[in-house]
């Protein structure tokens, strides 16, 4: 192998979708950092990443446009690369069709494998900018067997064309780690840590998913469920508060199912008690639920671990047990019920968030109404809406997608309407208390500076910086800084308050 030195250049990532997402990208721009490369526009970026998101259809065709614009770039720029990373990313089959259709992308990545970047700008930046040329070892590349029916039970191995473009000819590039059958290893670019951490971090634990729901992509775009090592979750958290980070949310699609892949099967619980011992990190988050992994004893053991927040975000997706089965979510709605019902009783102070999908395949008015009653019986925190629309791959994509656009878009806000209302009503019910804030903002508003944070529920929170003749008023804050406030408004939102000294 190579020693890698490499010229630098200028970046940019552009990133859609979850927060996983949102990981996966800060883990590239550290990357990057640390090659010494510089963070630019797009325009003036010599590598452009774009992180993609398929689990809808507005953010895959946002995607689409910006390649279409590359491609015009790249004609006019020689010196230009373009990666593609995120859900658009599946099997081999996926990629092969984007590459017949989008020439011009260099390099299609997932995160896992993100520890090639610099072996592939070694290779193609180093003939660009003209610095050299190189000596790689190369090994053969991976079949793929998959078929976008099937998910993939290991991420595919990176995969680098042998087409020929005007910078040169692509290179199958050697392998990190090659998964045998019975490993499932999630392997992550472990050196990869950020030169300083935001207060607010994720820290991804498992790796795709193994349900298969009919509507969603992911899980053959991201492949079975794999979690992380404890080891290397551990080392990876610290070196995230050591960076400045306060508050780490653990990533998984089905969050709760971490460990159940491991050797000796540690779960969430574990890790987030390993996780409580770090001197320094003072909030722990998670997300995404999935009531069927969520047990009492591990319930109960979070509910009594001082630094994981009182916030589930568990989607239910529809109020209906036809719809359920039809989404083939593995649950039913009194089961899902239950969950929630015992999760109240053993963490009282739980506040709750979730997805709702409208209008999907064959949704009927009664379905829909039995969605508009479960909201009403939970009162959830807040809830997040999305029109269904057709993801091809799928199982739903073979089904009619027969509720009209703007029947949909009434169903949407119908759901917002009543939503509105029960998080009005239930926010009030913080109107003279006083809550813990971690600053997230701090911005200028009416002239005068505002913080804006969360609660431990995760609640916006906004309040003035209080004025420099009060005790609190030397204070410079600082986005991680955490500050009482005393709830004096609420509106469906947010909360609005002083900060106070207690
Ligand atoms: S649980 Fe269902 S909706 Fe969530 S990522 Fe997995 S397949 Fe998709």
């Amino acid at each position: 192998m190579t020693t890698i030195s490499i010229p630098r250049g200028k970046y940019h990532i552009w990133t859609v979708g979850c927060q996983m997402n949102q990981a996966d990208s800060q883990r590239i721009q550290t990357m990057l950092d640390e090659l010494g490369w510089e963070e630019a526009s797009m325009e003036q970026a010599n590598l452009v990443v774009l992180n993609t998101c398929s689990v809808r259809q507005a953010p895959e065709e946002k995607a689409h446009n910006l390649l279409a614009q590359l491609k015009r770039a790249k004609n006019e720029r020689s010196d230009l690369l373009v990666a593609l990373m995120g859900c658009m990313i599946g099997n081999q089959k996926t990629i092969d069709a984007l590459e017949k259709r989008y020439p011009h992308i260099d390099l299609f990545m997932k995160v896992e494998h993100a520890d090639i970047l610099p072996r592939f700008l070694e290779e193609r930046w180093t003939l660009i900018s003209g610095a050299g040329c190189l000596d790689i070892e190369f090994m053969p590349d991976a079949s793929d067997e998959t078929t976008d029916d099937e998910i993939p039970v290991f991420p595919d191995l990176p995969t680098f064309a042998t087409s020929t473009s005007r910078a040169g000819k692509r290179t199958v590039l050697p392998m990190a780690i090659t998964p045998k059958p019975g490993e499932r290893i999630a392997h992550y670019p472990t050196k990869i840590e950020p030169a300083k951490a935001s207060p607010s971090a994720w820290l991804p634990i498992v790796l795709g998913c193994n349900k298969v729901c009919t509507y969603c992509i992911v899980p053959y775009r991201r492949g079975r469920e794999r979690s992380r090592p404890m080891d290397e979750l551990m080392i990876e958290a610290r070196s995230l508060v050591d960076k400045g980070a306060k508050e780490l949310t653990l990533l998984g699609q089905t969050v709760e199912a971490y460990g159940l892949d491991l050797p000796d099967q540690p779960d969430l619980a574990d890790l987030m008690t390993n996780l409580s011992e770090i001197d320094g990190l003072e909030r722990i988050r998670f997300m995404t639920s999935y009531p069927r992994h969520m047990t009492d004893s591990m319930i109960e053991r979070m509910a009594h671990l001082p630094k994981v927040c009182e916030h589930l975000n568990i989607p239910v997706q529809s109020g209906d047990d036809a719809m359920l089965k039809r989404m083939k979510r593995g649950y039913s709605l009194d089961e899902y019920v239950e969950r929630i019902e015992r999760v109240r009783e053993l963490w009282p102070d739980i506040t709750l968030s979730t997805d709702i999908i409208v209008g999907f395949c064959g949704e009927t008015e009664e379905e829909f109404q039995h969605t508009l009653d479960l909201l009403e019986k939970i009162r959830f925190d807040v809830v997040h809406v999305a029109a269904y629309s057709v993801r091809p791959g799928t199982v739903a994509a073979r089904w009619e997608d027969d509720v009209p656009l703007a029947e949909k878009k009434r169903r949407l806000h119908a759901v917002e309407e009543i939503q509105g209302k029960i998080a009005f009503e239930l926010n009030q019910s913080y109107v003279g208390k006083v809550e813990e804030v971690m600053v997230e903002d701090t911005n200028m508003t009416h002239g005068r500076q505002q913080l804006k944070g969360r609660n431990r529920g995760n609640k916006l929170v906004f309040c003035p910086v209080p004025d420099s003749t009060s005790s609190e008023g030397q204070r410079v804050f600082q986005p991680g800084d955490f500050v009482h406030v005393r709830i004096e408004r609420a509106t469906a939102w947010s909360l609005q308050g002083e900060a106070v000294v207690l």
